[in-house]
């Protein structure tokens, strides 16, 4: 019987097939866009983009933590991108999430809590607001004017910004 990763390395040889050939490393629309791993959010189509154009950053529940800065950094720095996009989205696995209970569970299972936050959030557009702060206010960063913050309706498709 095939895993879901044997039907997933299979896909991958009919996307070489149809592979259109290589691109350049910096993004040609010169964006960076930070984003949650929800299963639900496809990047590229609701906003789109093509392979090529642009970075997207992604962890549980978009944040921007230290290793999504150092990312930018890079982004900015090495690869040339000037914008950056933060997209949180309703419904979200860490939205209303008691932090405290996730922790203590873990300690249980595994001897001790785990040494990182989750970063679970009360108020979404409060947590959008955060992310740009910690992005306007990251000196290594070149290009902090152009920040914007949104919240995506994954029942929807609607897509809201929120005033920073
Ligand atoms: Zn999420």
């Amino acid at each position: 019987m095939s895993t879901v990763l044997d039907q997933l390395v299979a896909n991958a040889a009919a996307h070489e097939a149809d592979f259109e050939g290589p691109r350049a490393v910096i993004p040609s629309r010169h964006v960076a866009i930070v984003t949650c791993m929800d299963s639900r959010i496809d990047t590229f189509r609701i906003f789109g983009l093509d392979s090529g154009e642009a970075h997207i950053l992604r962890n549980g529940g978009g944040l921007v933590t230290e290793d999504v800065l150092r990312s930018l950094v890079l982004s900015q720095r090495v690869l040339q991108t000037r914008a950056v996009l933060l997209m949180h989205h309703t419904n979200c696995g860490l939205h209303g999430t008691d932090e405290n209970a996730l922790r203590e569970q873990i300690a249980r299972d595994a001897g001790e809590p785990p040494p990182y936050a989750f970063g679970a959030f009360p108020d979404i557009d409060e947590a959008v607001r955060g992310a740009i702060r910690r992005v306007r206010e990251h000196k290594y960063l070149p290009h902090r004017d152009e920040v914007r913050g949104f919240v995506y309706d994954v029942e929807t498709g609607h897509l809201r910004e929120v005033d920073a």
